[in-house]
């Protein structure tokens, strides 16, 4: 089985379609949260992923936007995005977003948008110590994918073993997952990378090879950038699709 993985897409469109014309023929889409907040596409993006019959997990700005958080958590430039999101949305994308889970579990994996140490509170994954925490709360389970800090990146963890390694993909790239070992996939963003790659990043995981690819797709960010200003959206909202940070 191959799952194709795609996070923090955030109401880009543009970079959606590049992601999943790269895709195409995966089994299956999983979404570790974040469909929508930051772009100008919300109400296209939701329905492009229902399409796709996607195992899809809450992320904050989700949850912010549909009314599940306080906005008061958010730099002033997401707040107005959010704003300006749940505006866009009709009543039916809202409720769809508000019955997100918060944690999904399948046989050879668990999917959540920031960390499974206190998934409610969207900790961020960007070290090998916080990868521990949530190494902690995995049980049985030897892979878990997650979201949420935009940068493409997997963590390591060897059984009788404290330190974690951390391995930077901001490029790309495969790796084979070894039996025994655990690990945290973050399959970076891919409405709005923040690794240094402006590329929409993506993975995909093959459940009988057990290996991870992360991808890079290069898409037209120039329209993107016009449809937000048109769009009245933040002009650092704009300016960093453009430098992927
Ligand atoms: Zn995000």
């Amino acid at each position: 089985m191959t799952y194709g993985l795609v996070s923090d897409i955030h109401a880009n469109l543009t970079a959606l379609e590049a992601v999943l014309d790269r895709l195409r023929g995966v089994d299956r889409f999983v979404c570790p949260g974040d469909v929508v907040g930051y772009g100008p596409d919300p109400a296209e993006c939701l329905s492009r992923v229902r399409s796709l019959d996607c195992v899809t997990v809450l992320g904050n700005h989700d949850a912010a936007v549909c009314g599940m958080m306080n906005p008061s958590w958010f730099n002033p430039d997401a707040r107005e995005a959010i704003s300006w999101t749940h505006q866009a949305l009709g009543e039916a994308d809202l409720h769809a977003l508000s019955i997100l889970p918060l944690t999904h579990e399948a046989n050879q994996f668990v999917v959540v948008h920031g960390s499974l140490a206190g998934p409610e509170e969207f900790p961020y994954i960007l070290s090998p110590g916080e990868a521990r925490r949530c190494f902690e709360e995995m049980g049985d389970h030897g892979v878990c994918f997650v979201g949420h800090s935009h940068v493409s990146e997997i963590y390591v963890q060897q059984p009788g073993v404290f330190g974690v390694d951390q391995i930077g993909m901001p490029s790309g790239g495969k790796l084979d997952l070894r039996p025994g070992l655990r690990y945290i996939v973050n399959c970076g963003s891919v409405g709005q990378p923040r690794d240094g790659n402006p590329d929409a990043s993506c993975a995909v995981f093959d459940s009988e090879a057990m290996a991870v690819e992360i991808i890079r797709v290069p898409y037209d960010f120039p329209a993107v950038q016009d449809r937000m200003r048109r769009a009245g959206l933040p002009q650092f909202l704009i300016d960093r699709l453009e430098f992927g940070a």
